[in-house]
């Protein structure tokens, strides 16, 4: 649920300042995100890294120019949508985040879910993936849309997986392709679905970054 009194400018203020986890000790900056809060479409990466880190911005390194061609593939334009991170501040030496600073960390993207009402969350990655899908593996999921708590998620590789792995490289343009076909169906689950439980797949057949190196992450 909403609070009256929040807002992007708040949750950016709360982020910046924020000491929840030891992150807080290494980061240069702290990195809550950008983009247009008003976008249907909420792009959530697993931690910023070296680049990330020293702009305070999501995805600007190598990965990031990846994401921007895709979010392009799906008719979109970076600027026009949302992207954030599970976790706001980097790990050092890039590192998996742990699940002490995902925790810590999660009210943040709680309330930037809630406030932005998204059509569709895009997890980028295993770690962004796993938040909303736990159990899931990305190699089987990849591309489809689920619904977990009335929301649609879309999970993908993260950007950074065409760069270890170039043959991803299509995967990812042929699924961030099918993002508005995704988001245009109705994956709202009818009763039968919610009361079965409360994650719904909904069946529609899809028609050296050295800094982001974290390659258990990507699959
Ligand atoms: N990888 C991520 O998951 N997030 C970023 O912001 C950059 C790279």
């Amino acid at each position: 649920m909403v609070s009256m009194s929040d807002s992007f400018d708040r949750i950016d203020a709360e982020v910046t300042a924020c000491q929840r986890c030891p992150l807080a000790a290494t980061r240069t900056n702290a990195v809550p995100g950008n983009g247009d809060p008003t976008s249907s479409y909420l792009f959530i990466g697993e931690a910023p890294g070296l680049h990330e880190d020293s702009q305070g911005l999501p995805f600007v390194g190598n990965a990031g120019q990846v994401l921007n061609r895709l979010i392009g593939a799906a008719g979109l334009r970076r600027e026009k949508v949302f992207v954030t991170n599970i976790v706001k501040c980097r790990p050092p030496d890039t590192r998996d985040p742990h699940p002490e600073e995902i925790s810590a960390c999660s009210e943040f993207l709680h309330r930037q879910i809630d406030l932005m009402d998204p059509k569709a969350i895009v997890t980028l990655g295993r770690f962004s993936m796993n938040y909303f899908l736990p159990g899931e593996k990305i190699s089987h999921i990849h591309g489809s849309a689920h619904v977990v708590d009335n929301r649609t998620i879309i999970p993908m590789y993260h950007p950074a997986a065409s760069l270890h792995q170039p043959s991803l490289g299509q995967t990812l343009s042929d699924d961030f392709r099918q993002i508005p076909d995704l988001v245009s169906v109705d994956h709202k689950p009818n009763v039968e679905d919610a009361l079965a439980g409360s994650e719904v797949s909904v069946d529609i057949e899809p028609g050296s970054d050295s800094d982001n190196l974290r390659q258990l992450t990507l699959f």
